[in-house]
């Protein structure tokens, strides 16, 4: 009696326990998912009182101060959809909401970001957010100027490797990406740290891997894109789509890597070291 009292105690803890590991593994599988949906939320609570344009693609919430912009931000905004997705090949599922946000400070409120902290515009959970183009650009009617230098183009780029990777990346992985995507379809680059010449210094990946926040943003975003632009020369462009095709399925940065250029990771960190340093190759 004791003993099979014993086994059925056994029993239902194993069942707690394969019940708690299903939801541990539904909720991991799902948790980008989760996520945007409680940004989404977050969102729908504290712009509940902006204006709303919809376009094909987005949903634009704004208010009235800047109504006159938001034919030029819809234009642009589509005009990046159509570039972005064909670059990599995909379509975000559902529409993108974007936020204007009247000033910086209120951008930054939103991320609970200090207010030294700038930004023309963020992604963060299947959301855009940008600072009104008011602020920086004037004219309500300089398409041109935003849709080159505007924010709209980069952070659907990022939107782009969040859905293709289910969320499984890292900041330069995602700053490399789309600041190669944007150079491509609208010829803007942030201005190069080291005018040109070789660098004078740079980060090991780890850091930029395990620290990309704290560190010296022109570097970092520098070396994003170099390391981007190194593997293109290197192996083709199709491999960039092939990593991120390979995060999406789970693997890690390292083993998406070496899954994708045939490459150990060691390997790779030494070539991309030898680049970056000019040795006999151009970046
Ligand atoms: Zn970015």
């Amino acid at each position: 009696m004791l003993g099979l009292k014993g086994f059925g105690s056994v029993k239902t803890a194993s069942l707690i326990l394969i019940v708690f590991l299903l939801a541990l593994l539904v909720i991991s599988r799902y948790s980008n998912t989760l996520l945007k949906i409680a940004v989404g939320q977050e969102i729908n609570l504290k712009t509940a009182h902006f204006s709303v344009t919809e376009t094909e693609h987005f949903k634009i919430k704004y208010i009235e101060a800047d109504e006159p912009y938001i034919p030029m931000i819809a234009k642009a905004s589509e005009e990046a959809y159509q570039a972005v997705c064909q670059a990599f090949d995909q379509e975000p599922s559902g529409k993108t909401i974007i936020v204007v946000y009247p000033d910086s400070a209120s951008l930054s409120d939103s991320f609970g970001w200090d207010k030294d902290q700038k930004a023309m515009g963020v992604y963060w959970g299947g959301s855009i957010r940008i600072l009104s183009p008011r602020v920086w650009i004037g004219s309500a009617d300089a398409d041109e100027l935003f849709a080159r230098e505007g924010p709209m183009v980069h952070e659907f780029a990022h939107l782009l490797v969040d859905e293709i990777t289910r969320g499984n990346y890292n900041r330069w992985w995602t700053e490399g990406i789309a600041q190669y995507v944007e150079k491509n379809i609208t010829g803007f680059a942030f201005a190069d740290p080291f005018v040109g010449g070789r660098p004078v210094c740079y980060y090991e990946l780890g850091s930029l891997t395990r620290s990309f926040d704290s560190l010296d943003q022109q570097i970092a975003y520098w070396q994003s894109l170099q390391i981007v632009e190194y593997l293109v020369a290197e192996y083709g462009e199709g491999c960039l789509f092939d990593i991120l095709k390979a995060l999406g399925k789970g693997l890690s940065m390292e083993q998406a890597l070496e899954n994708t250029l045939g490459i150990d990771y060691d390997t790779f960190e030494i070539n991309v070291y030898d680049v970056l340093d000019g040795n006999g190759r151009e970046v």
